[in-house]
């Protein structure tokens, strides 16, 4: 879905991503020294253009490309077309890669790209502080979201262009790699180890991750989803202490929005302390700050689990949309909240509704512009209007509408309006025009509206 792509670009990130193609698997095999910081990979795009294509525009940031081949998709077997790709000139910008095949691809066909690729990855500025790839003391994380993916792989850098991933790292041999889906294998050989991993669900960009670090690592069950705990042996007291409660977050959010859409959750915990935990696919990102054995964070481990459904399975078709990722999870906040006993989702409610009432009322969540993508109010507003929306239609028809919302939207990426369109029809013919109205002072006027009653 790139309706909301107009011109190549998403609104909120100009001159990253790309509407000419759509990709449909990445296959990264990539090389890292910890110590010099240094990383060599080579990226396997398959994808399908769009439009005609001249030129095939991939967002790197950093990183030098060495050989580029490009290739016929057409067999749909990626090592064979791989195998009879030609080499093909490529130019590069801080942050693009232009590879120009021997002649246009066509619209509709489909296509593969080889890229062999180096450097010294780092993270790169952005509106929102730096993202993507980042050195810790002692390993490293991928905090990607919204534009952060191009500083590790070469890539069509927007979230509506999911795909799927097959990644291998080679790194040293004492430290333990995380990357998204199942772990394939994992061997040693002389002083290194090979990791393998493949995540069949499409995933977005932002959300493609890598974790090295010198980590244990500790098998749970999740409420039947196989789940693992990841980080340094020495805060092991406090990790197992603080993410105890996973399963019955599990638990409730399967009972809620209906199953847990990957093959399986990891929760990893750096050894460096980090200002906010952020979700990957199948898997969220703490530091050691969050885990301290104190559940001081058991909000937002809650918060990081539900983006699973909402963020990550139903993802946004552009980032304006993104109080459907973030209003949903802060409203699983309070609904966890209730279902451990701590305080209701309607407390909570109001709570935060009096903590906006006291702040400037200058916002449109449902639109809320780039700078202000991750502005608290995007959360707190947004997860009003869903307790707004319940109190219309009644525990019953809301929590419907958000399983179905789920299940239809499974894998794939939604604006603002399919949400308008799914709550009026989920309040029938005699209440479907209350709850667009309802949603539409929430979401698209400054004012905030009065308290739900
Ligand atoms: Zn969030």
């Amino acid at each position: 879905m790139t309706g909301s792509l107009r011109g190549g670009v998403d609104p909120y990130l100009p001159g990253i991503g790309d509407d000419g193609y759509a990709v449909d698997r990445y296959g990264l095999e990539l090389d890292y020294r910890v110590s010099v910081n240094r990383l060599q990979g080579t990226a396997v795009i398959e994808a399908m253009a769009l439009r005609e294509l001249p030129r095939i525009r991939f967002d790197l940031s950093g990183l030098r490309a060495s050989k580029v081949l490009v290739g016929s998709g057409a067999s749909g077997d990626a090592r064979a077309d791989a195998a009879s790709a030609q080499r093909a000139r490529h130019s590069r910008t801080p942050h693009h890669l232009t590879v120009t095949p021997a002649s246009p691809i066509a619209a509709g066909e489909r296509f593969v790209v080889v890229v062999d690729y180096a450097g010294t990855p780092r993270s790169r500025r952005s509106t929102w502080g730096p993202v993507g790839w980042e050195e810790l003391d002692d390993g490293v994380i991928v905090a990607a979201q919204p534009s952060g993916a191009s500083t590790w792989f070469p890539c069509n850098d927007h979230p509506s262009d999911k795909a799927r991933y097959e990644i291998t790292v080679v790194t040293d041999a004492p430290y333990t790699v995380v990357a998204n889906g199942r772990q394939v294998s994992n061997r040693a050989h002389g002083g290194r180890r090979t990791w393998h991993f493949v995540q069949d669900q499409p995933t977005s960009t932002y959300l493609a991750t890598v974790q090295i670090g010198r980590y244990t690592s500790t098998k749970v069950d999740l409420d039947g989803v196989a789940g693992h705990l990841v980080y340094p042996p020495s805060i092991a007291r406090g990790v197992k202490h603080d993410f105890r409660e996973l399963d019955r977050m599990m638990a409730l959010y399967q009972r809620l929005y209906g199953p847990y859409p990957f093959d399986g959750y990891t929760a990893i915990v750096t050894a460096d302390e980090l200002e906010i935990p952020l979700e990957a696919q199948g898997a969220a990102i703490f530091g050691a700050n969050h885990a301290a054995g104190d559940d001081a964070w058991n909000r937002l481990i809650a918060h990081e689990l539900a983006h699973q459904w909402f963020g990550n399975s139903v993802g946004v078709a552009a980032w304006e949309h993104i109080w459907l990722n973030e209003g949903f999870a802060c409203y699983s906040e309070w609904l966890w909240s209730e279902e451990r006993g701590g305080d209701s989702a309607e407390v909570c409610a109001r709570r935060h509704y009096d903590g906006l009432a006291a702040q400037p009322e200058d916002i449109v969540v449902g639109s809320p512009g780039a700078a202000d993508m991750f502005d608290d109010r995007v959360y707190k507003r947004g997860a009003l209007a869903l307790h707004a929306l319940r109190g219309l239609l009644g525990d019953d028809a809301f929590f419907a509408l958000l399983r179905d919302w789920c299940a239809d939207n499974r894998y794939g990426s939604v604006s603002t309006v399919d949400f308008l369109h799914a709550a009026s029809a989920a309040a029938g013919s005699a209440h479907g025009g209350a709850a667009r109205q309802l949603l539409e002072r929430w979401l698209f006027a400054t004012e905030l509206p009065p308290y739900p009653a």
